[in-house]
């Protein structure tokens, strides 16, 4: 029950220590291992139970230990708030505080004075593409072009930039997050949005959401998680629809 049986390194283990975690919540001691080895996960879990750390650290563990390719985006977080991803992107921040060279970009909607103002204070290791001084529209979309490694996205904002910009693609995404999949199901599907040509053939509820339409974006050899606090069917029609025989966890 420590974060050195976890198979995480140094600089992970590092990072954990610099937060003053001493050991693992009952969801990063069983998502961590699991998440490791590729496989798809769904976990009941809510927002204070350590889930960013249960998803980050095997994802940076996984694809950012290795000599890196083209740039492209290779993790996509989905989460239903710009405050919730403005709280994930500061995490992974604070978790790759001593790894080098990762991109982590925020993508949402029209951030506050009072939260750009506190993103520019805050002291940023990771994300030279994000580093809170300008989050209009035109930056976030400069900076996707850029391809960073991570992106944390609400879901209405990310579809716009992969609709209206060429050259921003999910064609190399190895990771999938859906975070508080319940409530990011809430989150409709506009009429503009349905002209896309992917989804005029799906008729199903789920289909009709902006979040699987990113999902259907995405490659389709990934590792996804989702996480959501409820379990209802409609959650379960997204995970048949998004997740390849996914193990579930509850914590
Ligand atoms: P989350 O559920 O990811 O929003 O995390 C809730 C809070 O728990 C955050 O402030 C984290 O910094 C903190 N936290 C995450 N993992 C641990 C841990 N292993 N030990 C102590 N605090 C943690």
């Amino acid at each position: 029950n420590s974060f050195l049986d976890l198979n995480l390194s140094r600089p992970l283990l590092r990072a954990c220590e610099a937060l003053g975690y001493s050991k693992p919540t009952p969801i990063q001691a069983a998502c961590i291992p699991l998440a490791l080895t590729g496989r798809d996960i769904c976990g009941s879990a809510i927002t204070g139970s350590g889930k960013t750390a249960a998803f980050a650290l095997p994802t940076l563990e996984r694809l950012f230990f290795r000599p890196k390719n083209r740039p492209a985006i290779r993790v996509l977080i989905l989460t239903p708030t710009r405050e919730l991803a403005v709280q994930i992107h500061s995490m992974i921040g604070k978790l790759a505080q001593f790894m080098t060279d990762i991109r982590c970009c925020l993508v949402v909607g029209g951030l506050s004075t009072k939260v750009s103002s506190k993103l520019m204070l805050a002291n940023w290791t990771v994300g030279t593409v994000c580093n809170g001084k300008t989050l209009d529209e035109e930056v976030q979309e400069a900076a996707l072009r850029s391809l960073p490694d991570i992106v944390v996205a609400t879901p209405g904002r990310m579809i716009d930039h992969l609709r209206n910009s060429m050259s921003v693609h999910l064609d190399e995404l190895a990771v999938l997050i859906l975070d508080e999949a319940d409530r990011l199901l809430e989150l409709g599907f506009s009429a503009e949005i349905r002209e896309l040509v992917y989804l005029q053939t799906v008729s199903i509820s789920v289909g009709n959401t902006v979040v699987f339409c990113i999902v259907k974006l995405c490659p389709k050899r990934r590792q996804t998680m989702l996480f959501s606090a409820t379990m209802t069917e409609k959650i379960d029609e997204l995970i048949k629809l998004s997740l390849n025989k996914p193990l579930r966890l509850s914590a």
